[in-house]
């Protein structure tokens, strides 16, 4: 079979099976050689690996991570290509195709019998982050590594600092959950059809420990919501609408942990949010 890397050879293949791509899904499709090996290259799988891809489309990735590791798992939401995926893979004994939503997935059984995987991704421009999130708050001991192309302004949100513009829950989490970096960024052209946006493929290996027990977390979560909720108020007052505690206990409890809650919530960073979780975690029902 010829390169699914080439815009014609994708075109005919689509058009044997009567596809028309779908925005809602995402569907730009690699077509690309080099980018294809270096986002193999970053996830550095091998022979061990089980791979876990979403939404392998017609197949490109899958096949490069096929060849290196001992095994993949692939989950993907159009029935419409899981007959061009039976061609483009029938030489890949090792690749599974599961008909499956990444959204609406249990990762959990998925990873009870193969222990954590390496997540490698293409991801679905419009699903990124809420699967982002999924993954980094409910599923971060089901992968050993995830390495996924996303929405380039995604990707600066994922590893921004406080006082950057692009930092947010998501940086925030992402830090707590993670060792995040962008390895590279991927310019439109590489894609076939053509998205409006530019990429970069970002690599997170989750945190085996965590600062916080399971239990602080969920209110670690509602705490940075709330300190992002409103960019513009005080850590002080998103903290009172959030939780109804009153400012002046607010503020005493800010002065023993030596936090200054006038600051705005997005100036401040993991640790000093990790710390707020601490000293507010008493002082809440167990409901919150
Ligand atoms: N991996 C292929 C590549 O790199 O050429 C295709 C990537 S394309 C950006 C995104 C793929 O994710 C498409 O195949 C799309 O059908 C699939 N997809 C979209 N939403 C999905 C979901 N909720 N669950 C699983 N797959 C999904």
């Amino acid at each position: 079979m010829s390169k699914l890397s080439s815009p014609a050879v994708v075109a005919a293949l689509l058009a044997e099976h009567g596809i028309r791509l779908k925005q809602k899904w995402g569907q730009n499709f690699l077509v690309d050689e080099n980018i294809l090996r270096k986002i193999v290259q970053t996830a550095e799988v091998c022979s061990h690996d089980h791979v876990l891809e979403i939404g392998p489309g017609i197949g490109t990735l899958t096949q490069k991570l096929a060849e290196k590791a001992g095994r993949v798992t692939a989950f993907e939401v159009d029935s419409r290509l899981l007959p061009v995926l039976a061609k483009t893979l029938a030489s890949y004994p090792n690749v599974e195709i599961v008909l499956q939503d990444a959204l609406a997935a249990d990762y959990d059984r998925f990873c009870a019998t193969s222990g954590p995987v390496k997540l490698v991704a293409n991801l679905p421009y419009n699903i990124a982050t809420p699967l982002l999130y999924r993954w980094l708050k409910k599923y971060r001991s089901c992968f050993s590594r995830l390495v996924c192309m996303v929405q380039k302004e995604v990707a600066e949100r994922l590893v921004a600092l406080p006082g950057r513009k692009a930092y947010g829950v998501l940086s925030v989490v992402c830090r707590y959950a993670s060792q995040a970096e962008i390895a590279f960024f991927v310019p439109q052209t590489v894609f076939f059809p053509r998205p409006e946006v530019a990429s970069a493929v970002v690599k997170m290996v989750p945190r085996g420990e965590t600062a916080l027990a399971a239990d602080e977390e969920l209110l670690f979560y509602k705490v940075v919501e709330a300190a992002f909720a409103k960019r513009r108020k005080t850590a002080l007052n998103a903290l009172h609408a959030a939780f109804g505690i009153n400012k002046e206990k607010l503020l005493f409890l800010g002065g023993v942990a030596c936090l200054d809650l006038s600051r705005r919530g997005e100036t401040f960073t993991l640790e000093e949010f990790v710390r707020l979780t601490r000293l507010l975690a008493p002082h809440l029902p167990d409901s919150c």
